[in-house]
């Protein structure tokens, strides 16, 4: 029987599990967490992740961190260091060993000198340059506990970058600007966006007012009844605060074809006036509001 192994594959997943483990520890040091458990991990060449044990997401700059000391590792050039040992004599190492699992008399070890010591049977690199980058493509929550960091070595990082910048090409150019210009030409976009906001506000209060100028009131034992329209986009909610504002001293309905209906209350309550002819209501004594297409027979 011949066994060939695929280097390529091989040497891939060395790295990428290699990876994992320095993962984990960076992990550790950085959220200053003793705590973390692994909660399973998945390995192949197009790339790696691990589940581990946080209620929260890590935030953006711990992810960084992260990948920056993971980095710091591999630019190190630490020799892994791969033996077989008893159990007691591993820990004796610093390895760390869970208690819940079920280990042999003789124990496998991989030690990374200035990272740390694990038990571990699986394929490793032989020293951490082999890995030569490693990036964080990802986060998501596997469940409300559980959150799962996936990740890739050489050469999916080059890969990786070559299509990161694709997209920032693509967006650069749908702003017309050069990639190094993104953020102030987003900026610049949202002061004016801002500034189209403010005008267009200034316009819808312009057409209320001269909305408000045209309406055609009745008396009534209420001071008005009103009967808007037309909004003009103009929301019923907003209308009602304004036509409160500029009556103030009146009790007022107000009414839509479409069924808005709104009480304004001065000198009687909205809420008394609205319980009293067994309407529906929400809202206050100074002002009652709902929509009911049956509102128009009442009127
Ligand atoms: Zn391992």
């Amino acid at each position: 029987m011949k066994l060939k192994v695929n280097k390529q594959q091989r040497y891939e997943k060395m790295r990428a599990h290699t990876g994992v483990h320095l993962l984990f520890w960076a992990l550790e040091k950085i959220t200053w967490r003793t705590d973390i458990k692994q909660a399973g991990s998945y390995v192949d060449e197009d790339y790696w992740r691990l589940d581990f044990n946080s209620e929260k997401p890590l935030n953006w700059e711990t992810l960084q961190k992260i990948e920056t000391l993971v980095n710091s590792w591999i630019k190190e050039a630490i020799d892994v260091d791969i033996f077989e040992t008893s159990l007691d004599d591993a820990i004796k190492n610093g390895a760390k060993a869970f208690f819940d699992e079920k280990y042999w008399d003789k124990v496998r070890v991989i030690k990374i000198p200035g990272a740390d010591v694990e038990l571990c049977g699986w394929t490793h690199s032989q020293n951490t340059s082999f890995l030569w980058a490693f990036k964080i493509i990802s986060q998501d929550a596997v469940s409300s506990w559980i959150k799962r960091i996936s990740i890739i070595t050489w050469p999916k990082v080059a890969q990786h970058s070559i299509e990161q910048e694709h997209y920032i090409n693509q967006i650069a150019q749908y702003l017309g600007a050069w990639p190094a210009q993104i953020l102030e030409k987003i900026w610049k976009n949202q002061k004016e966006l801002e500034t189209l906001k403010n005008e267009l506000n200034k316009i819808k209060e312009w057409l209320i007012n001269s909305k408000l100028n045209s309406l055609e009131k009745q008396k009534w034992d209420f001071e008005y009844i009103i009967k808007l329209e037309d909004f003009d986009g103009i929301d019923f909610k907003t209308l009602v605060q304004k036509i409160r504002t500029t009556f103030t001293n009146s009790n007022i309905i107000i009414y839509s074809q479409e069924g808005n209906f709104a009480i304004v209350g001065n000198s009687i309550s909205a809420k008394e006036f609205a319980k009293d002819k067994w309407l529906k209501w929400w809202g206050s004594d100074t002002i009652v509001q709902w929509r009911d297409k049956n509102i128009l027979e009442l009127v």
